[in-house]
């Protein structure tokens, strides 16, 4: 019997650039479909959900974000992983795409070896998600998070953490290799003794790097983004 494959939607108005996706995605065995217009898009999801979504941010009609924020905004439709496909110096709409939720990016042109291995993570990382309630007990990088108790430590040693510098360290560590804006962290993290801002949030993670010592090279900076947690595999 034939394992039914993983499904990938490409929406993309060039058609070379789609072929090359299809060619190297087809090439690891996934199952491939294409759109070239973002309604088309839209239209494809609506018949057959795919595992994941491969959006061109510049596209004829509704372009990239617009397409993103209904499928983030729609039930049925917001737990597909989106990785959008931006050419340089959309980094103000990749901050915006990241926002409305999609779950990462890759700059054209890229090497298709590099896309499929981004493809394969943000699928892995869907795979480990239910992200884990507030009471499970985070072990990552040297650190074991405790949510229940607001307590961490480092190779064993417990470290004195800010409740701000607890909840932006437990936000990043409980999706690893995910980016996140400082607006997103700002959004997520209500620190209870510091009026958290986009800015603060850089101080933040200077105060919590320090703290964590080693440990603290893990949260790492993304420039032009914000920050993620690094992804151990
Ligand atoms: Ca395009």
């Amino acid at each position: 019997m034939a394992v039914a494959k993983i499904q990938i939607l490409i929406v993309e108005d060039e058609e070379d650039i789609r072929e090359l996706v299809r060619y190297n995605l087809e090439r690891e065995n996934f199952g491939v479909g294409e759109a070239a217009s973002g309604e088309a898009g839209l239209k494809a999801v609506a018949q057959k959900k795919p595992d994941l979504i491969l959006l061109d941010l510049m596209l004829p009609g509704k372009d990239g974000l617009q397409i993103c924020r209904e499928l983030k905004k729609n039930d049925t439709t917001c737990d597909i992983p989106v990785v959008m496909m931006t050419a340089r110096g959309e980094e103000s709409d990749v901050i915006t795409g990241l926002e409305l939720g999609a779950e990462d990016y890759i700059v054209k042109p890229f090497s298709p070896k590099v896309l499929v291995a981004r493809v394969k993570a943000v699928l892995r990382r869907k795979a480990a998600v239910p992200v884990p309630d507030t009471e499970d007990v985070l072990r990552i990088c040297e650190l074991v998070i405790h949510p229940g108790r607001h307590s961490v430590t480092v190779g064993g040693k417990p470290v004195d953490l800010t409740a701000t510098e607890f909840g932006l360290l437990h936000f990043l560590a409980r999706r690893p290799g995910w980016v996140f804006t400082r607006y997103q962290i700002v959004d997520a993290v209500h620190g209870e003794d510091y009026p958290v801002t986009e800015r603060s949030v850089d101080v933040q993670v200077v105060g919590l790097r320090k703290k964590l010592k080693k440990a603290g090279d893990c949260i790492e900076t993304v420039r032009g983004i914000g920050y993620r947690f690094r992804d151990e595999e």
